[in-house]
């Protein structure tokens, strides 16, 4: 479809604890980018409670990208919103809100696969072309990779995301939030391998076993909790290594990019690339801001999904919140 004009997304994200507001071009643009954070005041992620977050912050998100975007709600063409997968108040909220105002504006709706959205702002914002994918964050834990049509899952977890380990386990250690940096300062300072669970089974992983272990370790007092974290990280991380690697290996892609909050740390990064050098690949790191769930990526694969005409239309606009990646055309591929 040629293209005559430049057109403008709104992206609304809103699948867990961080509600995004984006504004990009249909050249790439990257205009507005603002989160606001739920930080639960204690233990994890209440869903209820980061929707009324959500909910309460929503105007003053929108509010916000807009100014810094320099645009009114009459410049934008339409709206995109996280669809799913993710904690289903957070995602009603965000659904509600985008409804609202396609309607109100009189513009289209594109409903967007929150982990596509990770992979589409990754090459966006790296260069990558046709990268194999490795997505860590506090929900998910994924190898992906573009087959025939679609992101094909490669290997994921069976239970817990690796940022939900980190952060639980964490919690436990009486570390602050969230976990994943906690537990990078201290496995730095870290010299003793405490065996831990290494679970990969064929191609899929499984980090409760380690979690429960590490926190087995910690209470019975006879390890330091620095040997604590650096076994964690190293069995972990090895782990994700492992699958990552015999993807490559498989698919022979040249590029892989690492992607979601836990792709900050140094620990894995530099498994990761010494990974990729040793099969030829290049190591991609998404920048943090783009890296977490933020609106931007939601907005930039609207644009997308919308230049190859995927529209929601309100009917059709309910939220999955266990949309899996791997059943989503991606038309703008192939
Ligand atoms: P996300 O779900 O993509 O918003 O990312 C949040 C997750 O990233 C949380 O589980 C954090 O603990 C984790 N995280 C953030 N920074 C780091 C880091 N340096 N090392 C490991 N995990 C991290
Ligand atoms: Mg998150």
């Amino acid at each position: 479809m040629a293209e005559t004009s430049r057109l403008v997304c709104l992206g609304i994200e809103s699948t867990a604890d961080n509600l995004g507001v984006g504004i990009v071009t249909s050249d790439g643009a990257i205009l507005a980018n603002e989160i606001s954070t739920h930080v639960p005041m204690e233990g994890g992620i209440h869903p209820r409670e980061a929707a009324r977050h959500h909910a309460n912050q929503m105007g003053n998100v929108i509010s916000k990208a807009l100014q810094k975007a320099e645009m009114k709600a009459g410049d934008i063409n339409f709206i995109a919103f996280s669809q799913g997968p993710g904690l289903g108040p957070s995602l009603r909220t965000g659904a509600t809100a985008s409804r609202a105002l396609a309607a109100y504006l009189g513009i289209p709706l594109v409903g967007v696969n929150h982990c596509v959205a990770h992979i589409e702002i990754g090459r966006l914002a790296t260069g990558a072309e046709d990268p194999l994918t490795l997505y860590v964050s506090g929900g998910n834990t994924i190898v992906t990779g573009f087959e025939a049509g679609r992101y094909r899952i490669f290997g994921e977890t069976l239970d817990i995301a690796i940022g939900n380990c980190l952060d639980t386990f964490a919690r436990e250690a009486g570390l602050e939030y969230p976990g994943g940096p906690a537990v990078e300062k201290l496995a730095l300072e870290g010299e003793r391998l405490i065996p831990l669970p290494y679970v990969v089974k064929g191609m899929d992983l499984s980090f409760s076993g380690l979690l429960t272990a590490a926190v087995q370790e910690l209470k019975a007092g006879h390890n330091r909790v620095e040997d604590v974290c650096y076994s964690l990280q190293e069995v972990a991380y090895g782990m994700l290594g492992e699958v990552t690697e015999r993807a490559l290996a498989h698919t022979k892609k040249e590029e892989i990019l690492l992607t979601g909050g836990v792709g900050a740390n140094e620990r894995l990064r530099s498994a990761i690339g010494c990974i990729a050098e040793e099969h030829g690949a290049s190591a991609k790191f998404v920048p943090i801001g783009y890296a977490t769930d933020n609106g931007a990526m939601i907005a930039w694969t609207g644009v997308i999904a919308y230049r190859s005409g995927v529209r929601t239309p309100i009917e059709t606009s309910y939220i999955d919140s266990r949309w899996r990646l791997d059943t989503v055309e991606v038309p703008w591929r192939t």
